[in-house]
């Protein structure tokens, strides 16, 4: 399988290559490029083929001539040591819960596949490269998980001081080992600026192989494809008609990554597209017209994103035709209030606890569902972040603290180490030359 750039389809690279660069040089995204029919190998799949065993399969299937068999199961085997789990909601809902991962968030799975798929390169060549990012909270802390103790891998993440939660904070400066904190004096923005202009810097560059794990990067996107296609062989054996699937979706690579494997052969009914305010694609795909604009802060801040950077890569999968997509995709908006009010209605009648994310899935779920009231088919909200991961909102919804996930719990017990700079680029510089230069 060949990956272009969403801007210039004559930009074609490997999978590692797309992996390593992150970004294509031209601005745009890596996509597949290759028409590729996996329904043989999907529908081979029965109840009993674990997740693992349908990410091996699927990752030969799709990178078989980078990855061999043998390969595939050992990247696999090293990027999950945790998996998705389905679990009935109501008659006609069912959650697949991806929050059973290091951070407690479906970020998880990509960030650890991609990390594996890293060290599995790397040690190829006999490399070292250094991840370096900037996170405002929450991606840092999946980026840390799935890296720490990874050989030939060194993380450096900045975060601005005093602006991240506290438990982020420990999930981020806890670690050691090969991630290093940096507490950075300034804004998120300004570790933004410090990390685009190391990667630009030509004696940093010259030293040092830089590399970036954001969340658009290929080797994050493919894995959360394999989650989409267990749920629907565990749907297919218990005789089902095929589900739809209900994403909760910010920068909507979730969604990509479940149309690409309905690209592949995974039988589908459709997607519905769950956003909070921020309605860009849910407006694109009422009005035909894309109108990125800044965020706005909701609830459900983890999808407070005014211009998805995946639209880009969802578009092109249906060759920019806005009908094509509506065919797959519909839209729907959730707005705080009945987010809230969703969380609270399911602690309240069936003791569960949904996190505001999920929150705006299940209740678009409900809704497709009551228009559907005659048919038998079922829909498969995900669940993409433990409810204990968002204390506060859910408290507020419930009046009741949920439970702290044991992973959490653990880390809030850890010591935190991290390095204070100043926030100048030629600080970041300095460190990272004296670290490892
Ligand atoms: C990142 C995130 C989302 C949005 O996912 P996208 O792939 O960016 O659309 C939804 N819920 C949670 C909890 C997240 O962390």
């Amino acid at each position: 399988m060949t990956f272009a750039s969403t801007r210039d389809p004559s930009d074609r690279v490997s999978f590692a290559a797309a992996v390593f660069r992150g970004l294509a040089p031209d601005g745009g995204l890596y996509h597949p490029v290759t028409e590729t029919d996996l329904s043989g190998l999907i529908s081979s799949f029965g109840p009993q083929t674990s997740f693992n065993e349908i990410a091996a399969e699927l990752t030969c299937g799709l990178l078989g001539d980078e990855l061999s068999r043998h390969e595939s199961e050992a990247v696999v085997e090293l990027a999950f040591s945790f998996g998705p789990r389905l679990e009935a909601l109501s008659d006609s809902i069912e959650l697949l819960e991806l929050f059973h991962g290091p951070s407690c968030a479906f970020k998880d799975f990509g960030a650890s596949f991609l990390a594996a798929c890293m060290e599995h390169f790397l040690g190829h060549r006999d490399r070292h490269a250094i991840i370096l990012t900037a996170t405002s909270g929450d991606t840092g802390s999946a980026v840390a998980q799935a890296f720490y103790g990874r050989h030939n891998i060194s993380v450096v993440i900045l975060y601005p001081s005093g602006r991240v939660s506290p438990l982020q904070e420990k999930q981020l400066t806890t670690l050691g080992g090969n991630i290093a904190a940096l507490e950075v004096r300034g804004s998120f923005d300004d570790c933004q600026r410090m990390v685009k202009e190391a990667f630009i810097d030509r004696e940093v560059t010259r030293q040092l192989v830089l590399t970036s794990a954001n969340s658009i990067n290929l080797g994050r996107l493919l894995p959360q494809s394999f989650y989409y296609v267990w749920a629907a062989t565990q749907w297919r054996a218990a005789r089902r008609p095929p589900p739809v699937f209900c994403v909760p979706s910010g920068n909507f690579g979730n969604l990509t990554a479940g149309v690409l494997a309905w690209r592949w052969g995974m039988p589908v009914e459709r997607f519905v597209a769950t956003t909070n305010a921020n309605d860009v694609v849910p407006e694109y795909l009422a009005r035909g017209v894309f109108t990125p604009r800044p965020s706005v802060r909701t609830v459900s801040n983890a999808m407070d994103v005014g211009n998805p950077s995946n639209f880009e890569r969802l578009s092109a999968l249906f060759g920019g035709d806005v009908d094509a997509m509506r065919a797959c995709i519909e839209g729907s908006v959730i707005t705080d209030q009945e987010t809230l009010a969703t969380i609270e209605r399911y602690h309240r009648s069936r003791d569960v606890f949904l996190d505001p994310h999920t929150a705006t899935g299940v209740l678009a779920a409900e809704r497709f569902r009551a228009r559907r009231a005659e048919t038998d088919i079922g829909v498969i909200c995900l669940a993409t972040a433990h409810p204990g991961k968002f204390l506060e909102v859910v408290e507020q919804a419930t009046g009741t603290r949920p439970p702290l996930p044991p992973q959490l719990a653990a880390v809030l017990e850890r010591r935190k180490q991290a390095t204070v700079i100043e926030s100048s680029s030629e600080a970041l510089k300095g460190f990272l030359l004296d670290t490892f230069g």
